[in-house]
């Protein structure tokens, strides 16, 4: 099902069939970045096959 892209206006915007999630970092004292895995943030890709506009929504896994 396609949905009108709110950035160029074409029946192009799509949402992924599968969640997606960020992951959160920390700096640590040492200057390294510690990449948190067991910390994703869940959020649903919606995205525009015609100029490629992302968009990500919070979704909560427990409701899906
Ligand atoms: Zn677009």
């Amino acid at each position: 099902m396609a949905y009108t892209c709110p950035k160029c206006g074409n029946n192009t915007f799509r949402i992924n069939d599968k969640p997606s999630g960020l992951v959160s970092w920390e700096k640590k004292p040492d200057g390294n970045i510690d990449i948190k895995i067991d910390t994703i943030f869940p959020v649903r890709a919606y995205f525009c096959s015609s100029c490629k506009y992302v968009e990500l929504k919070y979704e909560n896994p427990n409701q899906s």
